[in-house]
């Protein structure tokens, strides 16, 4: 980023921010597709035969993560909201490394 000229980083900086979209459907999880064995015995499921896939958005929440369950007829919403949120937080993240590298070149304003 050292050849980059100060009238460079604050461009990028303006095309990154105005690519953000949609914060509102911010959901920040990862989605995951398992099988599953439920509880009764002598169930095929006991036999490897596992039910589902069902879908399940694990998320990191308060230092712990767990998944929560996603209805089939949830899973496009979720899957949506997921890419929004992903493609936000890596422009988000650039944005970061911009401003970071303005603080040390004394041009952040
Ligand atoms: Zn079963």
């Amino acid at each position: 980023m050292s050849e980059v000229s100060v009238r460079q980083l604050l461009s990028r900086r303006r095309r990154l921010a105005g690519g953000l979209s949609e914060s509102e459907r911010t959901l920040r999880g990862v989605l995951l597709s398992e099988g599953r064995r439920c509880s009764s015995e002598g169930c095929r499921c006991r036999r490897g035969e596992l039910h589902g896939p069902y879908t399940y958005l694990a998320v990191y929440d308060d230092g712990r993560s767990r998944t929560i369950y996603v209805p089939q007829t949830a899973r496009a919403v979720v899957e949506e909201h997921v890419q929004v949120t992903q493609r936000n937080d890596a422009m988000l993240a650039e944005i970061a490394q911009i401003n970071l590298e303005l603080l040390r070149r004394r041009a952040l304003g």
